[in-house]
């Protein structure tokens, strides 16, 4: 496999790999840009089915947070690290604590946290062997995780969504489908449901869906029939590239907002939304509130600056987008990223009191 001209190299300042004999550990970080700051992006454990698959895509989720970073105006780099192997199995104490001793290498040009795969938990032990972690509660005061900022982040912007979209400027009865009852997606349906609005949800994992359905009023739909329904709003909540060639022509929605990353399956179904005539608010605009959390945690700040952060990307940060992409009639996903590569190769920084 080539590495330099990988489709996804895209220019990154380094890719690092790692081996450790005795735990198993095989780890690999990319660094994709740090005019803005140091890298910081989450750590992925999957069972990937080949090494190439894994380095694909810790080199598309690293550029990813640069992307992410610059347009959410925090003064971090983009980056991101991949453990091979599965979490169900494969994942040990002394195997995290190796990759806290991998992170110590690299002396805080990347930061870490959680991803898929790792837990809150998980991410306390790698913080055992290194002080280049975030998101998690160090010093025992119960802090929370990322997850419930994602979820208000992705609530904010779906407000603002509806409000651009279809001039509404609250969601009483307004019909969301959310794919996927994780970490994500519940928050989400919790606090769409006491905001009026009526949720649909779907997960693979029985257990889920029925725990959404139980506990905050959910309407189950099978994970087959989610992307297709009537609604006023598709939020995909789950894995990534469900948006395509195959899906567009099928949904039912004037709006797509959701957290998972890399929802447009290629560049190309930006344009494809756009014609079909559906806002779609860019992925890592609209779920950028876990990495505004682990920032400000990292760096010293308190909920108040977080949410007041999170508020600004859907009250500023998103209708700048929806009208910019309106008037040039581009796509929302292009405009975002001509924004956010505006910013981090000037390479100016904000003045903030966090960093
Ligand atoms: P999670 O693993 O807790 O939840 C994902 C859920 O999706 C699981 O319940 C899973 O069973 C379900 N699922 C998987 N495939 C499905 C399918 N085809 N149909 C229906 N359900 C399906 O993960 P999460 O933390 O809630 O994250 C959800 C998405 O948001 C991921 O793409 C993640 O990368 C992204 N994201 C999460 C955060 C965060 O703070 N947790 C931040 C940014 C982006």
């Amino acid at each position: 496999m080539s590495v330099f001209s990988h489709p996804e190299y895209d220019g990154h300042e380094k890719l690092v790999f790692h081996h450790d004999k005795s735990t198993g550990l095989k780890a690999i970080v990319a660094i994709h840009n740090t005019n803005l700051g140091h890298a910081l992006g989450g750590c992925r454990m999957w069972d990937y089915a080949t090494e190439d698959e894994a380095i694909a895509d810790v080199l598309r989720l690293s550029k990813g947070m640069t992307y992410k970073a610059a347009i959410t105006g925090l003064n971090i780099g983009g980056g991101k690290s991949v453990i091979i192997g599965d979490p169900h199995k494969d994942k040990t104490p002394e195997l995290l604590r190796a990759m806290g001793h991998f992170m110590n290498t690299l002396h805080g040009e990347y930061i870490t946290a959680e991803d898929v795969g790792l837990n809150e938990e998980d991410i306390s032990i790698i913080a055992g062997e290194t002080d280049y972690v975030t998101g998690f509660d160090r010093h025992h005061i119960g802090v929370d995780g990322p997850s419930p900022y994602t979820a208000y982040g992705v609530f904010r912007g779906i407000e603002s969504a509806v409000k651009f979209k279809l001039s509404r400027n609250n969601l009483q009865g307004i019909r969301v489908a959310i794919q996927g009852m994780g970490k994500v997606g519940f928050g989400l349906a919790r606090l769409l449901i006491k905001n009026g609005a009526t949720v649909y949800g779907a997960d693979i994992f029985a257990e889920n869906i029925d725990r959404a359905v139980r506990e905050l009023g959910v309407i189950p739909v099978s994970p087959d029939g989610i992307l297709q329904k009537n609604v006023d709003v598709l939020s995909p909540c789950a894995m990534g590239a469900t948006l395509n060639e195959e899906s567009i022509p099928q949904l039912n929605t004037p709006i797509v907002a959701g957290s998972a990353n890399n929802q447009l399956g290629e560049l190309a179904d930006g344009r494809r939304l756009t014609e079909a005539g559906i806002l779609y608010v860019p992925d890592y605009v609209i779920n950028s509130g876990g990495l505004i959390k682990v920032y400000y945690q990292y760096f010293g700040a308190d909920r108040e600056e977080v949410i007041s952060h999170i508020d600004q990307i859907a009250d500023e940060t998103l209708p700048r987008i929806f009208s910019v992409a309106r008037e040039q009639r581009k796509p929302t996903s292009v405009i975002a990223d001509e924004l956010a590569r505006e910013r981090f190769m000037s390479g100016e920084v904000e003045q903030t009191d966090a960093a």
